[in-house]
């Protein structure tokens, strides 16, 4: 078989005969690859005219909402995937990461789009910057898309997961995706977007496959592509030195090797939980995916009393794993991906045995009696030791993609930041202690040097979703060696796709351009209490100003005992009188907020359904006995909650007294009927 490419909304086949992709378990040739006869400039033209317009024409939450389609589509056949990916060597479990992990990303960016993004095209970042006295000249951060494509280069190891995590916050961004799989398993790549084309979910244009090299696409890239590239440090510094790269500067960011550090505290003596969690952690991430995972521990840091304790544990724990082929029963660790994989991965562990004792593995390709281990690329997990965290040796140089962790003792919690440190830079670390200040000083030492720090003991043992596992929510990235760069992390990653602009002007201008209104921006009267209007019928703007209403003495003695807050600034005159913000006594300031209500709620049964919180309130004067307050509410923002029947309406509120002080701000969030309900 040969793969295809889709590119321009088409399938096309490469020409030549490509190249040959083998089965890792048998050596069997599966498929070829080429992507000889593309025309790149026009994969990039069309992505920006066809995908990419597509996409912006759609708001955040309606992209969100093809990502759900899509995810519940591909969680459908999922079981087309699971039977391709044994050929990469992938066991069902290793698979699992891949397949499951990429649908469950689409799922997380999906619902967060539709949660923490507004409803329009524009992301607002951050608060608006007053920038005169006037109140009338405000500085906004927006960010829009890029408009051009999201070239998207991926490694061997996850082809589901790496083309759907980047492709989710892409989309959500409104940026059309142009995918580059690793060739050594693009075949399972292709069928994943093989089915995300059949969903038929995707904006026409949204998603372009390339199955082969990428020939002469970076000689057309321009100002608004970028460049997201997972794969070893080496292709990472290649690529990002292209000089169209340089002359435009597009936008490139980096997910390298890394080398991993697990720690395991000064206070985790062997036969405690957090040693026993260690050494299953260790075993884990040198097995699965037969280590070939970019997060896999590579080097365990563990203090020099329980050296032997734990070289023993591990070698015991090493011995239960079955290698064979993944689609048996019981096997636990597949083979590599390819046998060049294989290759590599025995010659670095020959750079390693230079710093460090061989403890198991290596080369067992005789040891293998199960398996045809010259067809396939299986060996046994390596096991190295090095004494003084390996001082100036290949273990903090050297990555063996494969199932291989060196152990290295150290001294104090200081020298185990050092180890980990030497990596120059690492995706994630973690530290396995049940001592809370040993655990801060360690994720303190690390945390400059790694993208994600993971601490494990006894009470989260059960729920720790592991050393190698990125997560959606999560950043996953690292400085130096891993490349410098930044995936994932929410919504972070659909900001990567976009342009962050400071926009200054008026609240007026302001709220044109954002679709959120800002203070001091026109107020609208439709002559309706906003209560009364429909989620449909309500403008951003629209606004009620309340009539006045005394506060007394009465007022804050009966909420007291309403509420049971007798502080004594609000009820002892003589006391309050000594506080140097008060001077006397003042009203509490959540009856500000209740009396507030009372004077802008309309309350027979209309179209909102609920009030279900207040964001950023601030009190910003005091209330004395004797003041006189009234309150505007205007419709700040909105956001239909699809298919519910109802939306989410933020209200702007600001409560002042008889001068004209702001005594309170805050925002009103309520619930709205899209249909209105009639009055009884
Ligand atoms: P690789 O050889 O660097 O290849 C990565 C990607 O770059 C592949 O798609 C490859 O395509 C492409 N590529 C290579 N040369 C290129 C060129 N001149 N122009 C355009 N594209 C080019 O890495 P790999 O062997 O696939 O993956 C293993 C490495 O990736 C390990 O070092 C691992 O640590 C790292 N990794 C990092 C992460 C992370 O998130 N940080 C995740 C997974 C893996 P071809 O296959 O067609 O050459």
């Amino acid at each position: 078989m040969s793969l295809a490419s889709y590119v321009g909304g088409k399938w096309v086949q490469g020409a030549g005969p490509g190249v040959a992709l083998h089965d890792a378990t048998t050596g069997e040739m599966i498929a070829s690859a080429s992507s000889e006869g593309v025309d790149f400039a026009a994969a990039l033209a069309y992505a920006r005219a066809v995908g990419g317009a597509n996409l912006r024409r759609l708001n955040f939450h309606e992209r969100a909402a093809c990502l759900k389609r899509l995810a519940r589509y591909l969680s459908e056949r999922k079981e087309e995937l699971y039977a391709l990916s044994y050929a990469t060597g992938a066991t069902r479990a290793d698979a699992w990461l891949d397949i499951e992990g990429g649908i469950g990303t689409l799922f997380v960016y999906a619902s967060k789009g539709l949660k923490e993004l507004p409803e329009g095209q524009v992301y607002i970042d951050g608060p608006a910057e007053p920038l005169a006295k006037s109140g009338g000249f405000f500085g906004q951060h927006v960010c829009v898309p890029l408009e051009g494509a999201a070239v998207q280069i991926n490694a061997f190891n996850f082809p589901v997961w790496g083309m759907l995590e980047k492709l989710a916050p892409a989309m959500l961004a409104g940026v059309a995706t142009i995918v580059k799989p690793a060739t050594a398993t693009a075949y399972l790549a292709e069928l994943a977007l093989r089915l995300v084309v059949a969903s038929g979910e995707l904006p026409e244009g949204a998603v372009q496959l390339i199955c082969g090299g990428i020939g002469d696409l970076f000689e057309h890239l321009t100002c608004q592509d970028m460049i997201a590239f997972t794969g070893s440090a080496s292709t990472a510094r290649r690529l990002r030195a292209h000089p169209r790269v340089l002359e435009r500067a597009v936008r490139f960011t980096a997910e390298t090797d890394s080398l991993n550090s697990c720690i395991l505290g000064p206070d985790a003596k062997s036969g405690s939980p957090e040693f026993e969690l260690f050494v299953r952690e260790v075993v884990r991430e040198m097995t699965v995916k037969a280590g070939q995972k970019c997060t896999a521990i590579r080097k365990a840091v563990v203090p020099v009393a329980q050296g032997t304790a734990l070289l023993e544990a591990l070698c015991a724990e090493l011995d239960t794993v079955v290698v064979g082929d993944p689609r048996r029963d019981g096997v636990r660790m597949g083979p590599l991906a390819s046998l060049a994989q294989r290759r590599e991965v025995l010659a670095q562990i020959e750079r390693l045995r230079a710093a460090g004792q061989l403890i198991r593995g290596g080369d067992t390709r005789a040891q293998l009696a199960a398996v045809d281990a010259e067809r396939g690329a299986f060996m046994l997990p390596t096991l190295l030791y090095c004494r003084d965290g390996g001082a100036g040796g290949a273990v903090h140089e050297v990555e063996a993609f494969g199932p291989v962790c060196t152990v290295l003792t150290y001294g104090t919690p200081a020298e185990a930041i050092e180890c980990a440190r030497r990596g120059a830079g690492s995706l994630v670390g973690s530290v396995f202690t049940a001592d809370e200040s040993i655990a801060a000083q360690l994720v303190l030492g690390l945390a400059p040097f790694h993208g994600r720090v993971l601490v494990v003991n006894r009470h989260c043992g059960a729920d720790s979703t592991g050393h190698g596992s990125p997560l959606p929510h999560l950043v996953h990235g690292g400085p130096g060696r891993a490349g410098g760069g930044e995936e994932l992390g929410g919504i972070r990653a659909v900001l990567h796709y976009m342009q962050r602009t400071a926009v200054q002007g008026t609240p007026d201008v302001l709220t044109a351009v954002t679709g959120r209104w800002l203070r001091g921006a026109r107020e609208l009267d439709s002559g309706i209490h906003p209560f009364r209007q429909s989620f449909g019928a309500l403008r951003i703007g629209d606004s009620f100003r309340s009539r006045e209403r005394a506060v007394t003495v009465a007022d804050i003695e009966r909420f007291a005992a309403v509420s049971g807050d007798y502080f004594y600034a609000h009820m002892d005159e003589a006391a309050a009188h000594r506080n140097p913000l008060f001077g006397g006594r003042v009203a509490h300031g959540y009856f500000l907020i209740a009396a507030a209500a009372g004077l802008f709620v309309d309350p027979p049964l209309g179209p909102v359904l609920a009030n279900y919180g207040i964001d950023g309130l601030r009190f910003t004067q005091p209330v004395k006995p004797g003041d006189r307050i009234k309150v505007r509410l205007t419709c700040k923002e909105k956001s239909l909650r699809v298919g519910r029947g109802y939306g989410e309406v933020r209200w702007d509120t600001e409560i002042t007294n008889q001068d004209g002080a702001t005594v309170a701000q805050y925002d009103v969030l309520t619930l709205v009927s899209d249909e209105g309900l009639a009055r009884e």
